[in-house]
Formats: C-alpha cells, structure tokens, sequence
C-alpha cells in the first residue's frame, strides 16, 4: 500500500511527532474554528490516516470530513470520544493503547488512595505553611489505615485488574462492579454499585467513559459509601456527578475523594480548592516517561502495521 498522507490532530510527544514526520508525509489539523472549516472543505479527501489522543478523540464531524481515511490511531485507551461504530461503518480500522499503560494507572490510583487516606497532600501544606513549627503549634489531623482495609473497584477491566493486583500487597480484601461477573478471577462481584458502595471503604472508579457510565456514581453511591468511605477516581471525570460529590466533601458525607479526572477538563470547579478532604491532579495516570513512551510506539506499531496491510497490533474490537 502506499503511505498514506496522515493528518495529525493535535500536537503529540516531541518524540512521537519526530518519528511520525520521519516516516510520513504529516500535516497538522488547524485549531477549531474557520481556518479547520476551510482546511477541511479543501484539503479532507487528502489524508489516508488520522492520528489523535483519547483525550482530544475524533468527533464523527471531522471523520466524515476525511471521506478517505481508512485508519485512525489514537494515544490512549478511552474511547469515549471516539464514536467507534460510526467509523466501523465507514470502514475505518481503529488503534488503541491498551495495556501499555496499566501498571502506571494502577499505581497512580494507590498513590491517590494513600494520599487521601494518610493526608499526604494536606500533610505538605501543613509542612510548607509553618504550622509543623507555629507557637502555639497546629495538631495534625490522625490519618486512616490502609491495610487490610476493604477494596472497592468500579470496572475491572485490564486496569481495574492490575489494581485489585496492587492490593495484595496491602492485605486488602476486594470486590467489584461491573456489568458481567468474571468467571477467571478470584474476587467477588458485587451486581450493586450500591452495595459495594456501603461495603468497601476505599472505592476505586475505572470503568470506560461515555455515555453509558455517565454519573454512575451519583449522591446515592456518595451516600452509602459514606462518612467513613473515600473515592478514587482514574477513569473519566463523566463517570461521577461531579456537582453531587462536592455536595458530599462539603458536608462531609464521605470520608474523601481523590481524583485524577474531572468533568469539564481542564476546568475544575473552585470550590474545590478550600476542602482539605480532596485530593486533585491534572490527569496524570499515565504520565510517566516509559509509559508515554510506550504509548507512543504503539501508536505507530498501529499505523505501521495497517500501511503494511497487517492487522493493528491494538485494534479496538469491533
Ligand atoms: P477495559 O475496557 O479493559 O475495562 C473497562 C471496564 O469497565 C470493564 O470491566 C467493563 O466491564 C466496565 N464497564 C463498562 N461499562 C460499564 C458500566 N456501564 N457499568 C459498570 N462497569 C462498566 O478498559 P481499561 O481497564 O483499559 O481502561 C478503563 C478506562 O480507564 C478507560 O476507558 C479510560 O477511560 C480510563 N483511563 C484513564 C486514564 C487516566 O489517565 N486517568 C488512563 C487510561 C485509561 P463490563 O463490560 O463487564 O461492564
């Protein structure tokens, strides 16, 4: 097949868009606006290959812009803003990062986990803001126990796995929600996400976005994990009633949150900021140089693999 002409849609890692302009002939999509619709109209039908992120997804506006696309490769592994069946339809194949990323996701939602529940974050300020040191000297607030403490996780995907894996070494027991139980591994499903809620005292959320999981954890799940319990979320900021859970830190309805994603990215409400009992970081889960890096060679193994006619080694399923 001949290469075809890709159309990159937003900017990637330097190293990623080095190695994408030393194989390909590369044009980068102009921002929304105008100059896009212009560019579209006169310069769609051009590209064969769309390269994207799972943040940034392809709208099914720009795909049936790009009548000639035949395979979007995209950085990550959400496929919320993908509409995979629209570009099923038009033949397109699709590739994914799956599984390159699951150990640093799982590791980051335990650093959440014992950040909230031993105060770590608010432990620095504290620490920075001269109160260790003050006369008369500020008590700092007694943290809660990790180990052997009750695992909630919500999705137990290839991450979700990897997660209640990481709790072995903590002693914890775990369950799960999902919407099909596992038959291969070696915890309990749990068919209520409400249930689980007021059984587990830490509840880990990594389910897929989109509209399916949208606010599936609402004032309801907030309310029975309750005072005692605390949230972590790594999966996509759509899954939580964002608006109910800071209802639910303010009055302390739940014991805390720790969150790495949020519903209106990079947008995070205010009110936020004045509770110490939420912990907030900028969608880092996957951000380490390896695993980027990781990402980034598979988001050309796909597009390779597809030029060369081979099947994409990280196809999205169909
Ligand atoms: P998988 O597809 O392997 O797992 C998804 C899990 O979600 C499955 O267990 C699935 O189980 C469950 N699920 C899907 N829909 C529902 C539903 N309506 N109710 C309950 N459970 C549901 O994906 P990964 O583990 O690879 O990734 C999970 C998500 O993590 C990604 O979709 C992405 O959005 C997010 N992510 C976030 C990152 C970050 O930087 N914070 C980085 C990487 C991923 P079942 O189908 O049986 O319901």
């Amino acid at each position: 097949m001949n290469k075809p002409l890709v159309l990159q849609a937003l900017p990637l890692l330097p190293w990623l868009e080095e190695r994408l302009h030393a194989l390909y002939a590369v044009t980068r999509l102009p921002a929304a606006g105008a100059e896009r619709d212009a560019f579209l109209a006169e310069r769609g039908a051009d590209f064969g290959a769309l390269v994207t992120s799972a943040a940034h997804g392809a709208s099914n506006a720009l795909i049936d812009a790009l009548p000639n696309v035949k395979v979007i490769s995209s950085f990550g592994v959400g496929l919320d803003q993908i509409d995979t069946a629209h570009a099923a339809a038009r033949g397109i194949a699709v590739g994914y990062t799956p599984d390159v990323l699951n150990d640093c996701v799982a590791d980051l939602a335990f650093g959440l986990l014992l950040d909230i529940a031993r105060r770590l974050s608010e432990g620095d300020r504290y620490v920075r803001a001269g109160q260790w040191t003050a006369k008369p000297s500020v008590a700092f607030p007694l943290g809660v126990k990790v180990s052997g403490a009750k695992l909630g996780i919500v999705g137990l995907g290839r991450i979700g796995r990897t997660i209640a894996q990481r709790s072995q070494g903590f002693d914890m027991p775990v369950r799960y929600h999902s919407r099909r139980p596992l038959a291969d591994v070696p915890w309990a499903h749990e068919p209520s996400l409400v249930d689980l809620a007021r059984w587990a005292d830490f509840l880990v959320v990594i389910t897929a976005g989109g509209a399916e999981t949208r606010h599936l954890v609402n004032a309801q799940v907030l309310d029975a994990l309750g005072p005692q319990g605390f949230l972590v979320n790594v999966s996509r900021g759509t899954v939580i009633d964002e608006a109910a859970l800071l209802r639910a830190l303010q009055d302390k309805r739940i014991g805390g949150a720790a969150l790495d994603v949020f519903e209106h990215e990079p947008r995070v409400p205010p009110e936020f900021f004045t509770l110490d009992n939420v912990v907030l970081v900028p969608h880092i889960a996957s951000a380490t140089v390896q695993t980027r890096q990781a990402m980034a060679q598979r988001v050309l193994d796909n597009l390779d693999a597809f030029v060369a006619g081979q099947p994409l080694p990280s196809a999205v399923p169909a």
